[in-house]
Protein backbone atom coordinates (compact mmCIF):
# COMPACT_ATOMS: atom_id res chain seq x y z
CA UNK A 1 0.00 0.00 0.00
CA UNK A 2 1.48 3.32 -1.02
CA UNK A 3 1.04 6.18 1.78
CA UNK A 4 -1.32 8.28 -0.64
CA UNK A 5 -3.84 5.31 -0.60
CA UNK A 6 -6.67 5.86 1.56
CA UNK A 7 -6.87 3.06 4.61
CA UNK A 8 -10.57 1.21 3.88
CA UNK A 9 -13.03 1.98 6.28
CA UNK A 10 -13.03 -0.24 9.45
CA UNK A 11 -16.48 -2.27 9.90
CA UNK A 12 -18.37 -1.33 12.81
CA UNK A 13 -19.06 -5.01 12.72
CA UNK A 14 -17.69 -7.40 10.14
CA UNK A 15 -20.74 -10.19 9.49
CA UNK A 16 -18.95 -10.39 5.96
CA UNK A 17 -16.11 -11.81 7.81
CA UNK A 18 -18.36 -14.58 9.95
CA UNK A 19 -20.34 -15.75 7.14
CA UNK A 20 -17.80 -16.61 5.07
CA UNK A 21 -15.95 -18.10 7.94
CA UNK A 22 -19.02 -20.07 8.31
CA UNK A 23 -20.43 -20.29 5.09
CA UNK A 24 -20.25 -24.44 4.14
CA UNK A 25 -21.99 -25.43 7.71
CA UNK A 26 -24.79 -22.33 7.10
CA UNK A 27 -25.35 -23.47 3.74
CA UNK A 28 -25.55 -27.31 5.20
CA UNK A 29 -27.56 -26.29 8.29
CA UNK A 30 -29.87 -24.13 5.80
CA UNK A 31 -30.14 -27.28 3.33
CA UNK A 32 -31.12 -29.76 5.96
CA UNK A 33 -34.32 -27.11 6.69
CA UNK A 34 -34.80 -27.14 3.13
CA UNK A 35 -34.93 -30.92 2.90
CA UNK A 36 -37.02 -31.49 5.91
CA UNK A 37 -39.21 -28.43 5.07
CA UNK A 38 -40.71 -27.95 8.48
CA UNK A 39 -40.06 -23.94 8.91
CA UNK A 40 -42.51 -23.62 11.91
CA UNK A 41 -40.97 -25.58 14.92
CA UNK A 42 -38.86 -27.82 13.17
CA UNK A 43 -36.05 -30.03 14.99
CA UNK A 44 -33.72 -27.17 14.87
CA UNK A 45 -35.62 -25.50 17.16
CA UNK A 46 -35.49 -27.88 20.12
CA UNK A 47 -31.62 -29.14 19.24
CA UNK A 48 -31.01 -24.82 19.44
CA UNK A 49 -32.91 -24.55 22.54
CA UNK A 50 -30.98 -27.50 24.14
CA UNK A 51 -27.89 -25.84 22.61
CA UNK A 52 -28.74 -22.21 24.59
CA UNK A 53 -29.21 -23.88 27.83
CA UNK A 54 -26.13 -25.59 28.21
CA UNK A 55 -24.94 -22.35 27.38
CA UNK A 56 -26.92 -20.88 30.29
CA UNK A 57 -25.83 -23.43 32.96
CA UNK A 58 -28.38 -25.87 32.64
CA UNK A 59 -31.47 -23.44 32.22
CA UNK A 60 -34.62 -24.29 30.67
CA UNK A 61 -34.49 -22.27 27.47
CA UNK A 62 -37.37 -21.17 25.08
CA UNK A 63 -36.34 -19.71 21.50
CA UNK A 64 -38.69 -16.76 20.42
CA UNK A 65 -39.07 -14.36 17.59
CA UNK A 66 -36.92 -12.05 18.57
CA UNK A 67 -35.23 -10.04 22.20
CA UNK A 68 -38.35 -7.67 22.88
CA UNK A 69 -41.06 -10.67 22.41
CA UNK A 70 -38.74 -12.13 25.06
CA UNK A 71 -39.28 -9.55 26.93
CA UNK A 72 -42.97 -8.95 26.84
CA UNK A 73 -43.66 -13.29 27.04
CA UNK A 74 -41.73 -13.01 30.14
CA UNK A 75 -43.12 -10.16 31.51
CA UNK A 76 -46.67 -12.32 30.39
CA UNK A 77 -45.38 -15.33 32.10
CA UNK A 78 -45.05 -13.90 35.51
CA UNK A 79 -48.18 -12.30 35.00
CA UNK A 80 -47.17 -8.50 35.33
CA UNK A 81 -49.67 -5.89 33.81
CA UNK A 82 -52.41 -4.77 36.16
CA UNK A 83 -55.74 -5.15 36.17
CA UNK A 84 -59.03 -2.56 36.92
CA UNK A 85 -57.41 0.82 37.70
CA UNK A 86 -54.46 -0.64 39.61
CA UNK A 87 -51.57 -1.19 37.69
CA UNK A 88 -47.85 -2.58 38.29
CA UNK A 89 -44.71 -0.92 38.18
CA UNK A 90 -41.64 -2.26 36.62
CA UNK A 91 -38.55 -0.79 37.36
CA UNK A 92 -36.32 -0.59 34.14
CA UNK A 93 -32.56 1.67 33.72
CA UNK A 94 -33.06 4.76 31.65
CA UNK A 95 -30.27 3.92 30.00
CA UNK A 96 -31.06 1.33 27.61
CA UNK A 97 -32.64 0.60 24.42
CA UNK A 98 -36.52 1.47 24.11
CA UNK A 99 -37.32 -2.72 23.65
CA UNK A 100 -36.90 -2.73 27.84
CA UNK A 101 -39.48 0.03 27.80
CA UNK A 102 -41.73 -0.57 25.33
CA UNK A 103 -42.90 -3.89 26.71
CA UNK A 104 -43.82 -2.55 29.90
CA UNK A 105 -46.45 -0.52 28.30
CA UNK A 106 -47.37 -3.33 25.85
CA UNK A 107 -47.95 -5.23 28.80
CA UNK A 108 -50.16 -3.30 30.05
CA UNK A 109 -47.95 -2.21 32.98
CA UNK A 110 -46.24 1.45 34.03
CA UNK A 111 -42.28 1.72 33.36
CA UNK A 112 -40.44 3.58 36.30
CA UNK A 113 -37.18 5.51 34.89
CA UNK A 114 -33.69 4.39 36.90
CA UNK A 115 -30.22 6.01 36.90
CA UNK A 116 -27.74 4.08 35.97
CA UNK A 117 -23.65 4.13 37.42
CA UNK A 118 -21.32 6.36 35.56
CA UNK A 119 -18.52 3.76 36.02
CA UNK A 120 -20.20 0.63 33.87
CA UNK A 121 -24.01 1.74 32.87
CA UNK A 122 -25.83 -0.80 35.09
CA UNK A 123 -28.83 -0.06 36.73
CA UNK A 124 -28.15 1.92 40.17
CA UNK A 125 -29.33 0.27 43.41
CA UNK A 126 -29.78 3.49 44.88
CA UNK A 127 -31.99 4.95 42.59
CA UNK A 128 -33.91 1.72 42.16
CA UNK A 129 -34.70 2.33 46.16
CA UNK A 130 -35.38 6.03 45.63
CA UNK A 131 -38.03 5.14 43.16
CA UNK A 132 -39.24 2.22 44.45
CA UNK A 133 -39.98 4.45 47.65
CA UNK A 134 -41.69 7.32 45.25
CA UNK A 135 -43.93 4.48 43.87
CA UNK A 136 -45.00 3.57 47.02
CA UNK A 137 -45.44 6.84 48.67
CA UNK A 138 -47.76 7.65 45.10
CA UNK A 139 -49.84 4.37 45.88
CA UNK A 140 -51.12 4.71 41.96
CA UNK A 141 -49.25 1.66 40.71
CA UNK A 142 -47.98 -1.43 42.64
CA UNK A 143 -44.44 -2.25 42.27
CA UNK A 144 -44.35 -5.70 40.53
CA UNK A 145 -40.56 -6.25 38.61
CA UNK A 146 -37.44 -5.02 38.18
CA UNK A 147 -35.44 -5.35 34.80
CA UNK A 148 -31.55 -4.78 35.01
CA UNK A 149 -29.93 -4.73 31.82
CA UNK A 150 -26.59 -5.99 30.96
CA UNK A 151 -25.74 -3.16 29.10
CA UNK A 152 -23.00 -3.78 26.67
CA UNK A 153 -22.63 -7.50 27.42
CA UNK A 154 -21.35 -6.66 31.33
CA UNK A 155 -23.89 -8.92 33.55
CA UNK A 156 -25.32 -7.04 36.09
CA UNK A 157 -23.82 -8.24 40.01
CA UNK A 158 -27.13 -10.37 40.64
CA UNK A 159 -26.50 -10.93 44.37
CA UNK A 160 -27.18 -6.94 46.15
CA UNK A 161 -30.32 -7.01 43.25
CA UNK A 162 -32.07 -10.25 43.76
CA UNK A 163 -31.46 -9.29 47.24
CA UNK A 164 -32.64 -6.27 47.29
CA UNK A 165 -35.62 -7.85 45.14
CA UNK A 166 -36.66 -10.33 47.20
CA UNK A 167 -37.26 -8.30 50.51
CA UNK A 168 -39.97 -6.44 48.23
CA UNK A 169 -41.12 -9.54 46.63
CA UNK A 170 -40.85 -7.94 43.11
CA UNK A 171 -39.93 -10.61 40.03
CA UNK A 172 -36.18 -10.25 38.42
CA UNK A 173 -36.12 -10.27 34.80
CA UNK A 174 -32.87 -9.74 33.56
CA UNK A 175 -32.38 -8.07 30.08
CA UNK A 176 -29.36 -9.72 28.46
CA UNK A 177 -29.94 -8.94 24.72
CA UNK A 178 -26.39 -8.12 24.67
CA UNK A 179 -25.05 -10.04 27.37
CA UNK A 180 -25.81 -14.01 25.85
CA UNK A 181 -22.19 -15.72 26.76
CA UNK A 182 -21.19 -13.47 29.09
CA UNK A 183 -20.35 -14.63 33.09
CA UNK A 184 -20.10 -13.66 36.60
CA UNK A 185 -17.58 -15.78 38.95
CA UNK A 186 -18.12 -18.77 36.59
CA UNK A 187 -21.76 -18.47 36.44
CA UNK A 188 -22.77 -18.26 33.05
CA UNK A 189 -25.77 -15.48 31.75
CA UNK A 190 -28.95 -17.58 32.23
CA UNK A 191 -28.07 -18.63 35.50
CA UNK A 192 -27.52 -15.86 37.24
CA UNK A 193 -31.61 -14.40 37.06
CA UNK A 194 -34.89 -16.63 37.15
CA UNK A 195 -35.66 -15.31 34.23
CA UNK A 196 -33.09 -14.43 31.54
CA UNK A 197 -33.82 -12.84 28.37
CA UNK A 198 -31.76 -12.68 25.20
CA UNK A 199 -31.87 -11.47 21.46
CA UNK A 200 -30.35 -12.48 18.79
CA UNK A 201 -30.75 -9.67 16.13
CA UNK A 202 -27.74 -9.59 13.22
CA UNK A 203 -25.35 -7.40 15.66
CA UNK A 204 -25.69 -8.71 18.81
CA UNK A 205 -22.35 -11.36 20.06
CA UNK A 206 -24.44 -13.95 18.83
CA UNK A 207 -26.59 -13.20 16.40
CA UNK A 208 -28.77 -14.47 13.34
CA UNK A 209 -29.51 -13.71 9.85
CA UNK A 210 -33.49 -12.12 10.78
CA UNK A 211 -34.78 -11.27 14.36
CA UNK A 212 -34.77 -14.00 17.05
CA UNK A 213 -34.50 -14.31 21.10
CA UNK A 214 -34.62 -16.60 24.10
CA UNK A 215 -36.09 -17.09 27.24
CA UNK A 216 -34.17 -18.43 29.71
CA UNK A 217 -35.36 -20.04 32.91
CA UNK A 218 -33.78 -21.23 35.65
CA UNK A 219 -36.89 -23.11 37.00
CA UNK A 220 -38.97 -25.54 34.74
CA UNK A 221 -42.67 -23.99 36.06
CA UNK A 222 -42.45 -20.60 34.37
CA UNK A 223 -40.44 -22.12 31.43
CA UNK A 224 -43.39 -24.47 30.37
CA UNK A 225 -45.60 -21.32 31.06
CA UNK A 226 -43.18 -19.36 28.43
CA UNK A 227 -43.40 -22.22 26.38
CA UNK A 228 -47.23 -21.85 26.06
CA UNK A 229 -47.27 -18.16 25.56
CA UNK A 230 -44.91 -18.45 22.58
CA UNK A 231 -47.34 -20.47 20.77
CA UNK A 232 -50.71 -18.49 21.91
CA UNK A 233 -50.81 -19.49 24.81
CA UNK A 234 -51.49 -23.24 23.91
CA UNK A 235 -51.68 -26.22 26.27
CA UNK A 236 -50.42 -29.65 25.18
CA UNK A 237 -53.31 -29.77 22.88
CA UNK A 238 -52.83 -27.29 20.25
CA UNK A 239 -56.16 -26.61 20.17
CA UNK A 240 -56.57 -25.90 24.17
CA UNK A 241 -55.79 -21.99 24.40
CA UNK A 242 -55.30 -22.24 28.31
CA UNK A 243 -54.00 -18.50 28.33
CA UNK A 244 -53.20 -15.06 26.81
CA UNK A 245 -50.32 -15.70 24.25
CA UNK A 246 -48.65 -14.43 21.13
CA UNK A 247 -47.20 -15.68 17.70
CA UNK A 248 -43.46 -15.60 19.27
CA UNK A 249 -41.73 -18.56 17.82
CA UNK A 250 -38.45 -18.58 15.89
CA UNK A 251 -38.47 -20.36 12.47
CA UNK A 252 -36.05 -23.13 11.91
CA UNK A 253 -34.08 -21.12 9.36
CA UNK A 254 -33.01 -18.74 12.18
CA UNK A 255 -32.18 -21.48 14.50
CA UNK A 256 -30.62 -23.46 11.46
CA UNK A 257 -28.29 -20.00 11.61
CA UNK A 258 -27.14 -20.32 15.08
CA UNK A 259 -26.76 -23.53 15.61
CA UNK A 260 -24.13 -22.85 13.06
CA UNK A 261 -22.97 -19.78 14.87
CA UNK A 262 -22.75 -21.58 17.75
CA UNK A 263 -19.79 -23.70 16.83
CA UNK A 264 -17.20 -20.84 16.80
CA UNK A 265 -18.77 -19.23 19.77
CA UNK A 266 -16.25 -19.82 22.22
CA UNK A 267 -14.04 -18.99 19.91
CA UNK A 268 -15.43 -15.53 19.20
CA UNK A 269 -16.10 -14.50 22.50
CA UNK A 270 -11.98 -14.79 23.40
CA UNK A 271 -11.75 -12.61 20.42
CA UNK A 272 -13.99 -9.76 21.45
CA UNK A 273 -12.06 -9.94 25.20
CA UNK A 274 -8.59 -9.85 23.45
CA UNK A 275 -10.10 -6.71 21.33
CA UNK A 276 -11.31 -5.27 24.57
CA UNK A 277 -8.10 -5.89 26.33
CA UNK A 278 -5.87 -4.61 23.23
CA UNK A 279 -8.10 -1.26 23.27
CA UNK A 280 -7.92 -1.24 27.38
CA UNK A 281 -4.04 -1.26 27.08
CA UNK A 282 -3.76 1.69 24.09
CA UNK A 283 -6.25 3.58 25.17
CA UNK A 284 -5.55 3.99 29.48
CA UNK A 285 -2.86 6.46 28.20
CA UNK A 286 -5.11 9.00 27.18
CA UNK A 287 -7.28 9.27 30.01
CA UNK A 288 -4.89 11.30 31.22
CA UNK A 289 -3.24 12.67 28.05
CA UNK A 290 -2.56 16.56 27.80
CA UNK A 291 -2.27 15.91 24.57
CA UNK A 292 -5.63 15.88 22.88
CA UNK A 293 -8.61 17.95 23.53
CA UNK A 294 -10.21 14.41 24.97
CA UNK A 295 -9.84 12.38 27.94
CA UNK A 296 -11.26 9.29 27.32
CA UNK A 297 -12.48 6.57 30.03
CA UNK A 298 -12.40 3.20 28.96
CA UNK A 299 -14.52 0.06 30.47
CA UNK A 300 -13.36 -1.76 32.85
CA UNK A 301 -14.61 -5.47 34.36
CA UNK A 302 -13.98 -6.35 37.80
CA UNK A 303 -12.09 -10.18 38.84
CA UNK A 304 -14.30 -12.48 37.94
CA UNK A 305 -16.42 -11.06 35.29
CA UNK A 306 -16.22 -11.67 31.52
CA UNK A 307 -18.55 -9.23 29.66
CA UNK A 308 -19.74 -10.50 25.82
CA UNK A 309 -18.29 -7.32 24.80
CA UNK A 310 -21.35 -6.71 22.47
CA UNK A 311 -20.03 -2.64 22.64
CA UNK A 312 -16.61 -1.42 23.57
CA UNK A 313 -17.58 2.00 24.78
CA UNK A 314 -16.00 5.14 26.05
CA UNK A 315 -16.89 7.92 27.60
CA UNK A 316 -15.47 11.46 26.80
CA UNK A 317 -14.23 14.14 28.68
CA UNK A 318 -13.10 17.45 27.63
CA UNK A 319 -9.12 18.31 28.26
CA UNK A 320 -9.94 20.01 31.51
CA UNK A 321 -12.04 16.07 32.30
CA UNK A 322 -15.22 18.06 32.21
CA UNK A 323 -18.39 16.75 30.70
CA UNK A 324 -18.58 18.09 26.94
CA UNK A 325 -20.98 16.76 23.91
CA UNK A 326 -19.03 18.79 21.63
CA UNK A 327 -15.78 17.04 22.85
CA UNK A 328 -17.20 14.05 21.89
CA UNK A 329 -18.88 14.82 18.78
CA UNK A 330 -15.54 16.15 17.53
CA UNK A 331 -13.71 12.60 18.49
CA UNK A 332 -16.19 10.95 16.62
CA UNK A 333 -15.97 13.75 13.71
CA UNK A 334 -11.58 13.10 13.61
CA UNK A 335 -12.45 9.30 13.58
CA UNK A 336 -15.07 9.24 10.64
CA UNK A 337 -12.30 11.23 8.62
CA UNK A 338 -9.96 8.48 9.02
CA UNK A 339 -12.29 5.63 8.00
CA UNK A 340 -13.48 4.90 11.55
CA UNK A 341 -17.05 4.19 12.59
CA UNK A 342 -18.73 5.08 15.51
CA UNK A 343 -22.03 5.01 17.51
CA UNK A 344 -23.64 6.90 19.98
CA UNK A 345 -25.91 4.16 22.41
CA UNK A 346 -27.71 5.98 23.45
CA UNK A 347 -28.14 9.44 22.75
CA UNK A 348 -31.51 9.88 25.08
CA UNK A 349 -32.17 8.50 28.00
CA UNK A 350 -35.77 6.52 27.87
CA UNK A 351 -37.35 8.99 30.74
CA UNK A 352 -37.27 11.87 27.65
CA UNK A 353 -38.10 10.06 24.78
CA UNK A 354 -41.48 11.71 23.64
CA UNK A 355 -43.25 7.99 23.67
CA UNK A 356 -42.30 7.66 27.11
CA UNK A 357 -42.02 11.05 28.93
CA UNK A 358 -45.32 11.46 30.86
CA UNK A 359 -43.77 8.40 32.53
CA UNK A 360 -41.05 10.35 34.04
CA UNK A 361 -39.86 13.43 35.41
CA UNK A 362 -38.37 15.07 32.71
CA UNK A 363 -34.66 16.80 32.21
CA UNK A 364 -32.31 16.85 35.31
CA UNK A 365 -34.10 13.27 36.93
CA UNK A 366 -31.57 10.87 36.06
CA UNK A 367 -28.56 13.09 35.82
CA UNK A 368 -26.00 10.06 35.40
CA UNK A 369 -28.24 8.67 32.71
CA UNK A 370 -28.17 11.99 30.93
CA UNK A 371 -24.84 13.34 31.38
CA UNK A 372 -23.74 9.66 29.60
CA UNK A 373 -25.62 10.68 26.71
CA UNK A 374 -23.73 13.33 26.09
CA UNK A 375 -20.61 11.76 26.27
CA UNK A 376 -20.56 7.59 25.51
CA UNK A 377 -18.99 6.62 22.32
CA UNK A 378 -19.01 3.43 21.11
CA UNK A 379 -15.64 2.22 18.77
CA UNK A 380 -15.89 -0.83 16.30
CA UNK A 381 -16.08 -4.38 18.24
CA UNK A 382 -16.32 -7.43 16.73
CA UNK A 383 -14.39 -10.57 16.69
CA UNK A 384 -12.30 -10.24 13.34
CA UNK A 385 -11.07 -6.99 14.17
CA UNK A 386 -7.18 -7.37 14.12
CA UNK A 387 -4.48 -5.56 15.36
CA UNK A 388 -3.26 -3.56 12.71
CA UNK A 389 -7.16 -1.74 12.75
CA UNK A 390 -6.75 -2.03 16.81
CA UNK A 391 -3.37 0.21 16.15
CA UNK A 392 -4.96 2.45 13.81
CA UNK A 393 -8.55 2.87 15.71
CA UNK A 394 -6.01 3.92 18.93
CA UNK A 395 -3.46 6.24 17.01
CA UNK A 396 -6.22 8.30 16.09
CA UNK A 397 -7.81 8.71 19.31
CA UNK A 398 -4.53 10.10 21.00
CA UNK A 399 -3.67 11.95 18.11
CA UNK A 400 -5.61 14.87 17.24
C1 LIG B 1 -31.39 -5.45 21.21
C2 LIG B 1 -32.00 -5.22 22.53
C3 LIG B 1 -33.32 -5.60 22.83
C4 LIG B 1 -34.28 -6.09 21.79
O1 LIG B 1 -33.87 -7.17 21.05
P1 LIG B 1 -34.53 -7.41 19.57
O2 LIG B 1 -34.10 -8.80 19.26
O3 LIG B 1 -33.96 -6.39 18.67
O4 LIG B 1 -36.00 -7.29 19.72
C5 LIG B 1 -33.78 -5.45 24.12
N1 LIG B 1 -33.00 -4.91 25.07
C6 LIG B 1 -31.74 -4.51 24.83
C7 LIG B 1 -30.92 -3.95 25.95
C8 LIG B 1 -31.21 -4.64 23.54
O5 LIG B 1 -29.95 -4.21 23.31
Amino acid sequence: MTPTQPSPRIPFVDLATQSRRLRPEIDRRIGEVLDHGRYVMGPEVGELEKELGRWGGGASAVAVSSGSDALLIALLALGVGGGGNQRDAVFVPTFTFTATAEVVLLAGAVPVFVDVREEDFLIDLESLDREYEAVRAAGVATPKAVIPVDLFGLPVAEQPLAEWAAARELEVIADAAQSFGASRDGSPVGSLAPITTTSFYPAKPLGCYGDGGAVLCTEPEPAAVVRSIREHGQSADRYDIVRLGVNGRLDSLQAAVLLAKLTVFEQELAARRAVAAGYGERLRAVSSSTATPWRVSTPETDAGVESSWAQYTLRVDDAAGRPSADTRDALRAHLDRAGIPTAVYYPRPMHLQPAYESYGLGAGSLPVSESLADRVVSLPMHPYLDQGALDRICERIANP
